[in-house]
């Protein structure tokens, strides 16, 4: 324990040159870098103890080396950002661990706007008087579903529970069996149903619920029917759900609001594009549904948001409930959803929007950049081995489940590196590149690559075959 007195005290390192030469070339405060300097002390005491350190690390002269040296780590790692713009090479377009949708060019620049200067996000332009946040994209969304009013929360799962809390809590709502669904790991329609104090009726069984299960269930505390988009799973085999349609006659019938948790919800009619079999939420609004709900970063393809459509006599419920103000959204999501909904009210989205625009790119359009790619990365000679084959993207965010695209991916082998290495040299590029491993070869797909992009997974590549990365 001798060693311990060799242990520098924080006052001698910061007398140290090199803790000078960081204070006078970095633009870190002088408190901050004493507390990360007395962290390290602690961890190199707490190592010393248990006899984690090598022994000629256990003079003074070593040990104040081994700190800054550990100070330099800590610095290293505070210049790179916690969240950083990546490339996403999977090919999966929302990707949920990657910030699912990606804004259009006219979203992004009225979020900038926005966050540049004052905004009139709660001021009305004609009186100069107060406004509301909740006038910014309202007319729009009605247009855009034809629904009589609509609101905006937080995301989809706040949207799920102040509807429950605001128009069933204290009452029953029946949900069938097969639509108790968990999103993402830590979203339980059964849970949220508890947090808002309504009652859940499950009716049916896993895989078959009928319209009479439904009927069987009402009581005179029912205060909700709810139907819930599957989105993450399918069931397939014998099934039975009940639609929209029949839901919405049995509502009626008896005088009981009918709202659906729509999950992703799409503007955007891909049925006639011939993917997937998503129903729009213009046609679930012709249904009759009295509240819908889904997502703004989903097929969207807009900002974090729960878009809440429908009834204007549920919606003014909604928006005088307390949680309105809870679960509100700030100005960035607002402009970001203005200008995407702008590109849907234009006809622009298969254009303006990437995820819309991705979707629908033709597997020979993610073949052209991956020629581009192979040519560049191989035609000096340099230790890649590339080759392109066929194979699926997919939409990912638990949308359209079933629903694989064709695409051309790149099976890329470097004779130096294993393929895991490989991945991770790219995870470290200065722009990180995020690309699937599998069969000893990182795997490219470049439908989620813009052009603009693909220049920088080349120069990234070329960077790691000169050894540089
Ligand atoms: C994704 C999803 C949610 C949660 O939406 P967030 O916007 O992620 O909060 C809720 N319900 C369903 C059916 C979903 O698919």
């Amino acid at each position: 324990m001798k060693i311990l007195s060799h242990l520098p005290a924080v006052h001698q390192l910061k007398e140290h040159q090199r803790f000078s030469q960081i204070v006078t070339t970095l633009q870190i405060s002088e408190n901050i870098l004493t507390e990360w300097l007395n962290e390290q002390i602690d961890i190199v005491r707490n190592k010393i103890i248990n006899n984690e350190l090598d022994h000629e690390a256990l003079n003074r002269e070593e040990l104040i080396k081994h700190i800054f040296n550990q100070l330099d780590k800590k610095i290293h790692s505070f210049s790179q950002d916690n969240l950083q713009g990546v490339i996403n090479a999977t090919g999966v377009i929302l990707h949920t661990n990657l910030g699912r949708a990606r804004l259009s060019k006219q979203a992004i620049d009225q979020i900038t706007t926005t966050a540049a200067s004052y905004s009139t996000l709660e001021y009305n332009m004609e009186t100069g008087k107060r406004g509301s946040r909740h006038d910014i994209v309202e007319e729009y969304i009605k247009q855009l579903t034809g629904a009589e009013a609509a609101m905006v929360v937080n995301n989809n799962a706040a949207a799920v529970y102040i509807v429950l809390k605001a128009i069933a809590s204290g009452g029953e709502v029946i949900v069938s069996r097969g639509e108790l669904v968990e999103i993402g790991g830590s979203f339980r329609i059964s849970e949220i149903m508890e947090e808002s104090q309504a009652d859940l009726v499950d009716v049916g069984t896993t895989n078959k619920t009928h319209i009479s299960d439904y009927e069987k269930a009402i009581t005179e505390d029912t205060a909700l029917l709810m139907k819930v988009h599957k989105s993450n799973f399918k069931i397939v085999g014998f099934t039975k759900e009940v639609d929209t349609d029949e839901l919405v006659h049995m509502s009626r019938q008896h005088n009981i609001p009918i709202y659906e948790d729509l999950g992703s919800g799409t503007l955007f009619n891909f049925k006639k594009e011939k993917i997937g079999a998503e129903p729009t939420v213009q046609e679930k609004i012709k249904a009759g549904i009295d509240i819908l709900s889904f997502s703004g970063d989903k097929l969207l393809g807009g900002p974090q948001a729960g878009v809440i459509v429908g009834k204007k006599r549920f919606v003014d419920k909604l928006k005088k409930h307390q949680l309105a103000r809870v679960l509100r959204v700030d100005k960035f999501t607002l402009a970001g959803l203005e200008a995407t909904l702008k590109s849907y009210l234009r006809g622009q989205e298969r254009y303006d929007i990437p995820t819309i625009h991705d979707i629908l790119a033709s597997s020979h359009s993610v073949l052209e950049k991956a020629n581009t790619f192979v040519e560049k990365i191989t035609s000096n000679g340099t230790g890649f081995i590339c080759d392109i084959d066929s194979g699926q993207s997919k939409v990912g965010g638990g949308t359209m489940p079933n629903v694989e695209m064709d695409t051309y991916v790149v099976n890329v082998k470097h004779h130096l590196y294993k393929s895991e290495e490989l991945a991770e040299r790219l995870r470290k590029f200065n722009v990180p590149i995020i690309a699937r491993v599998k069969n000893e070869a990182v795997i490219l797909d470049f439908r989620t690559v813009s052009k603009e992009e693909l220049a920088i997974v080349v120069e990234a590549f070329l960077h790691i075959e000169h050894g540089e990365s």
